[in-house]
């Protein structure tokens, strides 16, 4: 498998080149070369296998000339290794819960297929990964990497800014996972990350990685719970089926559109986002105008700068897509927090970045169409928020239970690069 990359197409590496790499010059992003693009007739048979065989078929089209086949298969089956289920909401809507996995959102799949792919190529070289999150890639990643021989892990996330139950989640492993609280919002912590990948001294001394959505082999796990997902649906509604993808740095919703240029059949992609509406806007008027990150109760979607959005742009290029054709919608807090009740009292128990999206596509979804939105987080995961707007108790999984007692590990260090310098470099690699 080729790519290249966005800011400069003669760079070209391999996908395990892109996988330590994360970025390439100049901060750009790998995109891939070939679209591997199956027929209908492909499409009906892969939908008749079960997840783990499906996902094998649909990575190795990507990247099958790269990691033999076995092997492929083997850390496929041990990323996935738990299900995806659609579940209906009403007559013609179902959410995609995304949250059975060990940390209890989406960023499982990317975050455990990353680590195992890392540690097939990485062999004996030590290496460390450095990510910004802004909840929840923390914690996939920190679990899917936890306890691995020759890695570590330093996890960088807006003090405060994310909720206390996800925050002990992922800063209460210790071991070879360094979590730090920066004093600022997810944006910096972003920023960090792109200096320190820039800073060629610290990059070789730690052997730096990114684990965050910007890295490709998290983007491909992640095409594999789309066909799941058409998979589930009733086979008379696929060629009807709108999919709104709660959205923050855009990798979600750039995985769902790779499986549309493959031949998934979707008819509509809707990109949700919370008042942190930089791509909405694009959309309508033309003009990339971030603004200032404002903190709202879908905090993983606080995000103004979203740092996917140029591989979508890439991919309506190659596709000859028009980006007119992308749905959008943008919802506040307050009707975030109107549709968990009006859900909860349909019997659906969500938080509110499933409720950001279901909101969108209930309101743009037309007749003869079939809903899908993604339950991109298990609502006990925003346990307060839910509680709070819900008005009822939520029982803790128990995954949380066992940590919600433990101490907090973290460091806590200001927006500043000089700062976060110091720290990494005593943890140079030997
Ligand atoms: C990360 C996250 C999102 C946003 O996903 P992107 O791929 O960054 O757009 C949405 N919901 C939850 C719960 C998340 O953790």
């Amino acid at each position: 498998m080729k790519l290249y990359n966005l800011k400069d197409s003669h760079e070209q590496v391999s996908f395990s080149q892109a996988v330590k790499q994360g970025l390439g010059k100049q901060q750009g992003l790998f995109f891939p070369q070939d679209l591997p693009e199956f027929s209908r007739a492909e499409i009906d048979e892969l939908l008749k296998l079960d997840f783990v065989s499906r996902s094998q078929r649909i990575l190795s089209a990507f990247i099958g000339d790269e990691i033999l086949t076995d092997q492929l298969a083997e850390r496929v089956k041990n990323a996935f290794a738990f299900p995806a289920p659609v579940s209906t909401v009403e007559d013609d809507i179902a959410s995609l819960e995304l949250y059975h996995g060990p940390t209890l959102a989406f960023k499982d799949f990317g975050g455990r297929f990353m680590a195992q792919i890392l540690a097939q190529i990485a062999g004996e070289q030590p290496v460390t990964i450095l990510t910004a999150t802004s909840g929840d890639t923390g914690a996939a990643v920190a679990h899917a990497f936890y306890g691995l021989n020759n890695v570590q892990v330093v996890i960088l996330y807006p003090e405060g800014k994310i909720s206390p139950l996800q925050e002990k989640l992922f800063c209460t492993l210790g071991g070879n996972i360094h979590t730090v609280a920066i004093q600022s919002d997810f944006d910096a912590c972003q920023a960090l990350v792109k200096q320190s990948f820039d800073d060629e001294e610290l990059k070789q001394a730690l052997h730096l990685n990114s684990a965050n959505s910007i890295n490709i082999s998290r983007l491909l796990a992640q095409i594999c719970y789309y066909f799941e997902a058409v998979a589930q649906i009733p086979a008379e509604k696929r060629d009807q089926l709108v999919i709104s993808v709660p959205s923050g740095n855009f990798g979600n919703l750039t995985a769902g559109l790779l499986a549309k240029s493959m031949g998934l059949p979707v008819k509509r992609f809707i990109a949700a986002t919370n008042i942190n509406d930089t791509v909405p806007r694009y959309l309508a008027e033309g003009k990339w105008l971030p603004n200032q990150t404002i903190a709202t109760l879908s905090n993983a979607m606080d995000v103004s700068q979203p740092n996917n959005w140029p591989r979508i742009e890439e991919l309506f290029r190659r596709k000859d897509w028009a980006l007119s054709e992308l749905g959008n919608g943008v919802v506040d807090d307050k009707t975030t927090q109107d549709t968990m009740r009006e859900l909860a009292a349909k019997g659906y128990i969500s938080e509110p970045h499933a409720a950001v999206a279901y909101r969108i596509l209930r309101d743009q979804l037309q007749d003869g169409e079939y809903g899908l939105f993604l339950g991109t987080a298990h609502p006990a995961k925003f346990k307060e928020s839910v509680e709070e707007t819900l008005g009822q108790t939520l029982p803790l999984p128990q995954e949380l239970a066992e940590r919600a007692d433990m101490e907090l590990l973290s460091h806590l260090l200001p927006a500043d690069f000089a700062t976060l310098r110091k720290f990494l470099m005593a943890k140079a690699l030997k």
